[in-house]
Formats: C-alpha cells, structure tokens, sequence
C-alpha cells in the first residue's frame, strides 16, 4: 500500500507536491477548487503544468482529487440536483487536467420525496456527469460516509445499490474507504476479523475491490456515528487496527490517504510516520491472485 495525505492546495498546486514529499507522501489528495464554493475560475494552464511537472518530478501517484462538500446527488430539489451533477462534471474535468488517477464524492442524502428512488436519483446524476466529463479522464469513487442524519453511502450495501443502478459510466466508478466513517458507521476496525467481514462485505455488495482508502483514526467509539477524525493510533480504531488493515491482501497496492485535523506540517508527518511504521512491520501480503 502506498500512503500519502490529504494536502492543501492554498499556496499553489506545485507548492503542495513538494510539501507532500517534503512530510513523506508516496502518494497524495488535493481539492480542484474550494470545497465549499460551488463557482470556481477554470485551472490556469500554467497551474497545471506546474502540477504535472512537480508530480513528475517527486514520482508522487496516485493522485487523488477530493469533490467539494456542497453536492448533494439525492437532492430532492431538482435545481440543487443539476447543480451537483454539473459540479461533479466540472471537478472530474480538473481532475483531468490535473492528471489526476481517480476522484473521490460523497453521494449526498436520501432522496425524502421516495427514499426507495435514491440510488435511482444518484445513479442517474453521476451518469449525467460522467457523460459531460472528459471519457479519458480519472475514475470515480464513491465514498462510505458514518451514516450520521440523512446521508446516503452508508457502508457497501448502499454504496452498491448506485453502483448497480449506473448506465454509462458503469467501468468508470469504483469505491473509496474512510475508515473513521466506516468504524463510526458500526464496522469496529480495531478488529481484524471486521476488516475481513468488510472487505468482502464490499467484495459482494460492490462486486469490486476497494480502491482507495481514507486512512483516518475516529475520536468516538465505534457505532456513534460521529465522524471526528483522529491521528493514527489515538482513537477508537488504534494501531492494532491499522496493523489490521495492512494484513489484508485485498488491500495490497491501494493508496492510503490521512485526513488529519491540527497543524501542517506535524499532523502529516507524523502520522505517515506512524502508517508507514506499521506497514514496515507487516508483511506486505501478495495481491489476490497473484
Ligand atoms: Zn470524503
Ligand atoms: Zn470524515
């Protein structure tokens, strides 16, 4: 597994690369805009240049984008439904500039009017976007959320539900893990065993392997549904469960992504120091099949 952080992007695109290697990364996350504005100016070519060359330069990858928090795929408001899938259309094609590998959304909430229609709702939002973003461009990943309110993507079953539900852009979306969610979800990763039973949990509602994972420790106990991340190894999940998760061959070659709360550039170096301790320790599994 390859592990890197969630990197800001305030102080220029090719400014955050060398911060990410400069705390460690093998591999990192941005925002392609604000993430919580929904109008942003378009990337400026020398922006993304520069983006390039210095991903180049560090032999960064994968490179993930992260979608801004304001869209909502199950909206019931059909005005802030166009407006999402039109967002996600928007971050996909930055994404594509960018050269980015895959980009990462949370769906969004139930759809109330006919909570039955919401992976209906969603699917056909990331069909639409997909069929407005760049063909060639990064795939997409759905995230579990810590089924808190109304949010949907609550763990593999729903996850899956949109994922069978989706037209053209079937081949082109896959599945992203934050571990904070999915533990305060209910799932208590400090277990090995409920890595096991979530993996293939996945493996059957999803019919495809994990493709990314959020790599954050969560500061409530397991099935509070409270998505309070914490640093690797002082929360509820700890190092045994992180230990855990480098133990599962169906995991081997996924990038690991930290989403830490506190100060740059401590937070990240310090906890890439503490996963990349713990993968020392275990020995890589082969991928499956292999
Ligand atoms: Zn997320
Ligand atoms: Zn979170």
């Amino acid at each position: 597994m390859l592990i890197g952080a969630h990197v800001g992007v305030a102080g220029g695109y090719d400014t955050a690369v060398a911060y990410a290697a400069s705390v460690g990364c093998e591999c990192l996350q941005v925002f392609a805009k604000s993430p919580r504005q929904w109008a942003a100016r378009p990337l400026r070519a020398e922006v993304v240049r520069a983006f390039r060359d210095a991903i180049r330069v560090h032999a960064m990858g994968p490179v993930l984008v992260h979608t801004a928090y304001l869209i909502n795929l199950g909206s019931d408001d059909d005005i802030l439904w166009e407006k999402s899938w039109t967002a996600l259309a928007d971050e996909m094609a930055r994404a594509a500039a960018l050269g980015a590998d895959a980009v990462v959304t949370h769906l969004g909430t139930v759809h109330r009017r006919d909570p039955a229609r919401t992976p209906e709702r969603i699917a056909s939002a990331i069909d639409l976007a997909l069929a407005h973003a760049p063909a060639d461009g990064p795939r997409l990943l759905l995230e579990n959320t810590a089924a808190a309110g109304s949010t949907f993507g609550d763990g593999p079953e729903e996850l899956g539900s949109v994922l069978g539900m989706l037209d053209v852009s079937a081949g082109r979306v896959g599945v992203c893990l934050d571990t904070c969610h999915a533990h305060a979800a209910g799932y208590d990763l400090s277990r090995a065993d409920v890595w096991r039973s979530l993996i293939e949990e996945f493996d059957r509602c999803c019919a495809m392997p994990i493709e990314a994972i959020h790599a954050n420790d969560c500061a409530f106990p397991t099935g509070e549904h409270r998505d309070r991340h914490a640093w690797i190894g002082d929360g509820t999940i700890g190092y045994g469960g992180f230990a855990a998760m480098f133990d599962q061959p169906a995991l081997a070659g996924v990038p690991v992504i930290i989403e830490m709360p506190g100060d740059v550039p401590v937070k990240d170096a310090e906890n890439i120091t503490r996963l990349k301790r713990l993968r020392d320790a275990c020995v890589e599994p082969a991928p499956p099949g292999a």
